[in-house]
């Protein structure tokens, strides 16, 4: 069997490399990533990991030896420069090559900078990374004040932590409400009275003009001139894919490299999962690129799948979730298009879910506390919406 090569070994790439055992691939199958450590799960970075709740250690997506049992390669510290197609061989950063028969690109996505005034200062920093964590979780610690840029859902579980931890908090945000891309009014609302109430100073319709400061950080200046003091300051205003290698090899590639659903990209020998693709979703009916757990290990699944040989039409039901302080979001479905909401149970409460519809047709769920509608959520979307179909929250 010819040798595959998984370039990325985060989430999707071990999930790779372990379906491929599981389904019976007996050929080489190597793992290169550029992190030192053992592929892990980022979730718990922004919440108990950044907490000092779990060590790294309790991040490992498989126990280290996991690898070395299953006859994987998993080369740490090593990233990928270029692709040479014509030759199916590899240039790595150490000067080395290595040749692939078939290759999955499981490269993630980068957190998004902000090309503003004063953002090289020290104490300005993206959160993606076990890397990141330890600086932060230090900076954290020696700091008082904390402005957070985009409230999202990583910019907002860290506004969590930082505020357990007793900081001052303030969260910007260019919109008029948080998380606005992914939730209706309703969750929103409810997530700014929770934070609002938990002391954190939150700043919505709110642009950014520059970093303050000498070396280090001193303070965010607002588009309307006030200066929020911090000696932290997190940007947390989304993630880009990892498609430059894929675009440099010739790929094709738009905000992310095409995929269709066996995930393969436009060279037969190559395939790509997780963060890093854009693929058609008829689900949907268009394409989708998306940033979930589960997206990385179903897609990476499918694309396992297709390089034993089986059928595969990878077109899933997407879900996610997000844990901010005792209250815990999950989200079924994508609600972008609908056109009515429905909500049951109560946010005073905090515990309730909204139902987005479609022209009559459930499309999404959003969950607060209410785990039961979740999963009962993720089973029902896609039939014709009945009310009796979904629990009490
Ligand atoms: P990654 O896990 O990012 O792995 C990609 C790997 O490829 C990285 O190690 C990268 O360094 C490496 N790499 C890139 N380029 C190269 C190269 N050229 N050579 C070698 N190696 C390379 N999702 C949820 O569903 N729920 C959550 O609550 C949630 N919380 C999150 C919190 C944070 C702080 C972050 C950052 C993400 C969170 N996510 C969450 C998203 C989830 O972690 C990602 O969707 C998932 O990790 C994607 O897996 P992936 O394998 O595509 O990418």
């Amino acid at each position: 069997q010819e040798e595959i090569v998984i370039i990325g070994a985060g989430q999707a790439g071990a999930q790779v490399a372990q379906s491929l055992r599981q389904g019976g691939f007996e050929g080489p199958l190597r793992l290169i990533g550029d992190e030192p450590h053992p592929p892990y799960q980022r979730p718990p970075l922004s919440k108990k990991f950044l907490a000092g709740e779990i060590g790294a250690e309790g991040l490992w997506l498989r126990p280290p030896a996991f690898f070395t049992t299953n006859n994987i390669d998993h080369i740490p510290n090593t990233r990928v420069t270029r692709i040479d197609r014509a030759a199916k061989r590899l240039e790595l950063e150490n000067g080395d090559t290595l040749p692939y028969g078939k290759l999955v690109l499981a490269t993630g996505t980068n957190a998004r900078f902000l090309k503003l005034d004063g953002a090289d200062k020290t104490g300005v920093v993206t959160l993606r990374s076990i890397a990141d964590v330890d600086v932060i979780r230090d900076m954290m610690q020696a700091s008082r004040r904390i402005a957070i840029i985009g409230a999202g859902y990583i910019g907002l579980e860290v506004a969590a932590v930082a505020r357990s931890l007793g900081k001052d908090v303030t969260v910007i945000e260019a919109l008029d409400r948080p998380m606005k891309r992914v939730v209706s009014q309703t969750v929103s609302d409810f997530f700014s009275t929770l934070h609002q109430g938990e002391g954190i100073d939150l700043k919505l319709n709110t642009g950014v003009e520059a970093i303050e400061g000498g070396d280090s950080v001193t303070g965010v200046r607002l588009s309307g001139g006030e200066v929020v003091p911090a000696e932290l300051v997190l940007v947390a205003v989304g993630a880009e894919p990892n498609d430059k290698l894929a675009e440099d090899a010739g790929l094709e590639v738009d905000n992310g490299i095409l995929v269709d659903g066996c995930g393969q990209t436009s060279d037969p020998d190559i395939f790509a999962a997780g963060d890093c693709t854009r693929f058609y979703s008829g689900r949907y009916q268009r394409s989708v690129r998306m940033e979930s757990v589960q997206n990385a290990i179903d897609q990476a699944k499918a694309v396992a799948q297709a390089l034993l040989g089986q059928d595969v039409d990878y077109d899933p039901l997407p879900w996610f979730w997000s844990d901010q302080y005792d209250i815990k979001l999950q989200i079924a479905g994508l609600s972008e298009g609908y056109d009515e909401t429905k909500v049951a149970g109560s946010p005073a409460d905090s515990k309730f879910y909204v139902a987005y519809l479609r022209d009559g047709r459930l499309i999404a769920v959003d969950s607060i506390n209410s785990p039961r509608s979740h999963m009962m959520a993720r089973r029902v979307i896609g039939e014709t919406w009945r009310d009796d179909l979904l629990p009490e929250a």
